[in-house]
């Protein structure tokens, strides 16, 4: 093991590799080709073994980040992939993460829209059961926030406003869509954040979103075994994606997951493994849980 302090691991390192960020900040919601190093989806790297062969998943804010890692991976065990993202603003990153999953030989569906817009849910669902046939797999993963250096004195209406709709009100709505649709073997995963347990002073609102996820996934668990439909969440540390340099600082960002065990941030493909693990079977008598994956950072 080796005893160098944090931000200095080389490739080479037991702890993994160290992502060695630029602190240019982006405009939100962010770009993936804009962000220097790229992130790691697991293009090169990850290995499917079919383990989601046939099944249909649908999962928003899949253009970029953790989400386009998951849509990669699914695609790679034999899933067909929907995901959803920001009309507009995110079309060159949708188009991006569509054709990693379409070079896959999988079904690739584009259900762009706004969380925000209750009347999105019911159309994105039908839209993925149209597209897909079914759904198997719903992965409520989108999120928002903003950091406020000095906490939740800076947190205005808009902010507070956007952070719950997206987060909550967005996956409490296309959670709601979807049920009637699930049949026994299902499965959702919700992305919460180890925020959700330590909550950071610049991202109050947002921890407590987190929480309520988290909270959710407990109680949706309840609800749903009877049905034969498992509920899980991923609970990520500090992961290199575009919602870093499009809401955080320059200072935060250079600093970024140093404070975890493993000193450094995790890498978008380092998540994957987490949600395929949760959708296949290998997790049958899995339900209600939170995985963290957090670079050793505890969740309780
Ligand atoms: P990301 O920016 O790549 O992904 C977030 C996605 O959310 C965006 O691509 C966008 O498509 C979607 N989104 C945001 N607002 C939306 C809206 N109103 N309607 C529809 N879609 C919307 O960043 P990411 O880090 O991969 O984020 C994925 C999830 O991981 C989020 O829930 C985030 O809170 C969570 N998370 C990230 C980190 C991290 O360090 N990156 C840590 C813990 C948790
Ligand atoms: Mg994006």
């Amino acid at each position: 093991m080796s005893n160098e302090p944090s931000g200095t691991l080389d490739q080479d390192d037991p702890r993994g590799p160290a992502v060695d960020p630029s602190t240019e900040l982006q405009e939100y919601p962010g770009f993936t080709e804009r962000m220097d190093p790229r992130p790691d989806h697991g293009e090169d790297s990850y290995t499917g073994h079919g383990r989601l062969s046939g099944r249909r998943a649908f999962i928003t804010g899949g253009d970029s980040g953790i989400g386009r890692a998951v849509a990669l991976a699914f695609a790679r065990e034999g899933a067909d992939v929907a995901i959803g993202y920001l009309p507009e603003e995110e079309e060159e990153d949708g188009a991006s993460c569509l054709e990693l999953i379409r070079a896959e030989g999988r079904t690739a569906l584009a259900v762009p829209g706004d969380l925000r817009d209750e009347s999105y849910a019911p159309s994105a669902v039908s839209r993925v059961l149209d597209g897909l046939g079914g759904l198997d797999i719903l992965v409520n993963n989108a999120g928002y926030h903003i950091a406020q250096p000095n906490g939740l004195p800076d947190v205005d209406a808009d902010q507070l406003r956007r952070t719950f709709e997206t987060n909550v009100y967005g996956t409490i709505w296309l959670t709601q869509a979807a049920l009637p649709h699930l049949t026994a073997g299902a499965s959702i995963i919700n992305t919460t954040s180890v925020q959700g347990y330590h909550p950071s002073r610049n991202l109050m609102d947002y921890a407590a979103t987190k929480a309520a996820l988290n909270n959710l996934t407990s109680s949706l668990a309840e609800l749903l075994g009877e049905r034969g439909i498992r509920v899980n969440a991923v609970a990520p540390g500090p992961v290199w994606t575009p919602l870093q340099p499009a809401t955080t600082t320059s200072e935060k960002l250079e600093s970024f997951g140093e404070g975890t065990p493993l000193g450094r941030m995790g890498q978008p493909a380092e998540l994957a493994g987490a949600y395929v693990f949760l959708a296949s079977d290998d997790a049958r008598y899995v339900s209600g849980e939170i995985l963290g994956v957090t670079g050793g950072k505890p969740l309780a």
